[in-house]
């Protein structure tokens, strides 16, 4: 049985981070002919653009902890600077959110992720999506299913990709991603073939941000606690959930490929 290409809406791929979604979702998009949308890279592509603004303050002058909002986007813009010179000033803002959370080992909370994944999800034609890192939160999983109803369309599977936190933590701290290609490479493991560079755009590789022990260890609680919760409940929908280990005793990527073609076979 199994899945067929070209009769896929949406398949989801969870786990946490770091347990090895990506070499799963590079076989989803090659066997099943789809299209990746990740809302890591998505938020990523934000912080780039905050990044660029050059602002050296400190982002929880912008946050209140007690009512767990930001001051208005007008007063946050104010605070940057001269907004003329920026292409995309909202884009600007959204980085700036985003960078609070993402660098502090936190999710982003569902508001802003929802507001910018919806926007997204919805504007673009595609061949069918791979969903990487959504949904992480009960709110997400309702949201999507939402988003999915309207679209006519539907969740044909999730992949969870299995790890051991300890495990997780050990190989985090060797990762390193290329900025301009996203493709993800280790130190130890999967080093880049050109020294230091991406082996597929020669861009060099840099570590996460948010790749230090502390910041994975704060993303595994995030997990435990959120996640879980939300694959409970698409379990409870009766999508099917198929589950993959991040961590082979054998590494190649045909043994990665038969792990997942043979999982989808399951269902
Ligand atoms: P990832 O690349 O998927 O590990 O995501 C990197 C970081 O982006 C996460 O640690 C979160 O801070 C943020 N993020 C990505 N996806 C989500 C999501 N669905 N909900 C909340 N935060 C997210």
């Amino acid at each position: 049985m199994g899945l067929e290409a070209g009769k896929i809406s949406n398949l989801l791929v969870m786990g946490k981070s770091g347990a090895g979604k990506q070499p799963r979702i590079d076989v989803l998009v090659r066997e099943f002919d789809l299209d990746q949308l990740s809302t890591g890279d998505l938020f990523r592509t934000y912080l780039k653009k905050f990044e660029e603004v050059d602002f050296e303050g400190d982002l929880s002058s912008f946050y209140d902890e007690e009512t767990d909002s930001f001051v208005s986007d007008e007063e946050i813009l104010w605070s940057l600077g001269p907004v003329a010179k920026w292409d995309d000033p909202q884009g600007v803002v959204l980085g700036l959110k985003a960078k609070y959370f993402v660098e502090s080992g936190k999710f982003v909370p569902d508001s802003i992720t929802n507001e910018m994944f919806g926007t997204v999800f919805k504007s673009k034609e595609c061949r069918g999506w791979v969903l990487d890192g959504y949904p992480r939160t009960v709110a997400q999983t309702e949201n999507l299913l939402n988003l999915v109803v309207e679209s006519g369309s539907n969740i044909d599977a999730v992949l969870i990709v299995e790890g051991d936190d300890d495990e997780i933590v050990a190989r985090t701290t060797g990762r390193r991603i290329c900025p301009n290609c996203k493709k993800v490479y280790h130190i130890e493991f999967k080093p880049p073939s050109k020294e230091g560079n991406c082996t597929h755009c020669g861009t060099p590789v840099i570590r996460r941000s948010d790749d230090s022990e502390e910041k994975i260890r704060s993303r595994l609680e995030e997990f435990h606690t959120k996640t879980e919760l939300s694959i409970k409940f698409l379990e409870h929908q009766g999508i099917p959930i198929v589950k993959v280990p991040g961590n082979l005793s054998e590494y190649s990527r045909e043994i990665v490929r038969k792990s997942v073609m043979d999982a989808f076979d399951a269902i």
